[in-house]
């Protein structure tokens, strides 16, 4: 019998900037798996460009996960792992996966367009593999440092020449794939003077974190191919894989230029709920509603990789904003209490059962937190009928039925009805167009306030 392990997955953003939708998509889509099947997140900074990764974003990414209410079981920066990787890279030096190469870019550009004029592919022809030790050595006595290559497995047995070789896997999202690695030139996994790329890493820090499910957007399909046979260079199983559509503008049109622009802290700056941002950027692109979710835990009941599209999600900012609005209608109070209490919204539950559905952020409670409790100027469109509605107003205690008895004795003695009757009572009582229900804001607003407002007082 085969016993499965708990999975542990990874997100591994680069600190090279804020963390944006496409960010937040592929964490949650992390960390959503290991909430419905249980086992750990690691959070993983991948941070071996040293000149563009920065300690501020990587706190910025960690605060903007805290926000989001995406915690990490273990946390780790590849920068801490440099004595790993070189083990590891002396390793495949050793065994012969890994080799020396001199070329220059400008030497590489020249063999590339030489190929294509010749009509071949513009892959790299392994000459630096065909160095002798004596050639290798007049290299470095010429002060070239080499970078290294990883071998592709890509050729024919007991054959130099490179063939189409297809590798497989069965993607968790996208089927049955091939990369025919073939086609591919033998990737640099090491820099001249030592530093190392995502490309070797990654699958070292995969290998080490024992990471079950590989769960990242579709632009890394290919190194996939890549980096399956990295792990069985290193003897290693390569996880499960699963690469889901990349995120697309309204229109279709790309989102990588405007990514910059959808950060995390820009949502929380425009006010936005994180379990909207949550809500949107896991269920766009799946068979299920984009709806709201109060909880993480009610978002991880649903969540199946299965679910997920494999054409490009739309992404459009007015429908998270609408999203946004409908969550805080269905929002407790409990959830919110005390990010009220700190926009100095009083008033408890019934204040926030009365505006909640009128809301497009939470912010938006503060106007009716003026009107509830504090002074409006009421505008006035007919004074005479608003005397006769105020000497009208009921004696309190009141409740939502007294809008009701209200609305019905000022119809009766002025005959109207609709809207001529309701607008100029909420207009005084508002100063708003439109806005929650008056059976309920009226309570909040108490008969003094109310009678000073249909007198046209501020109040
Ligand atoms: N740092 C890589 C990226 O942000 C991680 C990709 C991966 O999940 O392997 O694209």
């Amino acid at each position: 019998m085969t016993t499965n392990a708990a999975p542990i997955v990874r997100f591994a953003p680069s600190p090279t900037g804020r963390l944006h939708i496409g960010n937040v998509r592929t964490a949650l889509l992390n960390w959503l798996f290991v909430k419905r099947n249980g086992g750990k997140f690691i959070l993983r900074l991948d941070d071996t460009d040293t000149e563009r990764s920065k300690e501020e974003y990587a706190e910025a990414i960690r605060t903007d996960l805290k926000w989001l209410g995406l915690h990490w079981h273990e946390t780790f920066r590849q920068s801490d792992r440099t004595a790993r990787y070189d083990e590891v890279a002396a390793q495949l030096k050793a065994s012969g996966h890994l080799y020396p190469c001199y070329e220059t870019e400008d030497e590489l550009d020249r063999k590339r367009k030489r190929q294509m004029a010749r009509g071949l592919p513009p892959t790299y022809d392994r000459a630096a593999l065909k160095l002798t030790p004596e050639e290798r050595a007049k290299n470095e006595s010429e002060g070239r440092m080499p970078y290294w290559r990883f071998k592709l497995a890509n050729t024919a047995k007991g054959s130099d020449a490179i063939a189409s070789t297809p590798v497989r896997w069965h993607d968790l999202v996208r089927g049955e794939q091939t990369v025919d690695v073939g086609s591919l030139s033998d990737p640099v996994l090491v820099r001249a003077g030592g530093s190392y790329l995502y490309t070797f890493t990654s699958v070292v820090d995969d290998v080490d974190s024992k990471i079950t499910h590989i769960i990242r957007g579709e632009d890394h399909v290919t190194n996939s191919g890549v980096q399956i046979q990295i792990f069985e260079a290193l003897g290693a199983k390569p996880p499960s894989l699963a690469h889901f559509s990349l995120l697309v503008g309204r229109d279709g049109e790309a989102l990588s230029k405007r990514l910059g622009s959808l950060s995390v802290d820009g949502f929380r700056d425009a006010g936005l709920e994180p379990m909207a941002v949550n809500a949107f950027s896991s269920l766009i692109g799946t068979s299920d509603a984009i709806q709201p979710y109060l909880t993480l835990d009610e978002l991880g009941a649903i969540f199946d990789l299965g679910k997920l599209s494999r054409s490009p999600s739309r992404f459009d900012t007015a429908e998270l904003e609408a999203l946004n609005a409908k969550l805080l209608h269905i929002t407790p109070y409990a959830t919110v209490a005390e990010r009220l209490k700190a926009i100095d919204c009083t008033g408890g539950e019934p204040f926030w059962q009365a505006v909640r559905g009128n809301l497009k952020t939470l912010a938006d409670a503060i106007q009716w937190h003026t009107v509830t409790a504090s002074e409006i100027t009421p505008k006035i469109e007919d004074a005479t009928f608003l005397a006769e509605a105020a000497a009208l107003l009921p004696s309190e205690p009141w409740n939502e039925t007294t809008w009701g008895q209200w609305a019905d004795a000022v119809k009766a003695k002025t005959g109207r009805k609709g809207k001529t009757l309701f607008h100029p009572l909420r207009l005084a009582l508002t100063a708003a167009e439109n806005g929650p229900e008056l059976k309920t804001l009226l309570p909040l607003i108490g008969r003094k306030r109310a009678l000073a407002r249909l007198e046209g007082k501020v109040a």
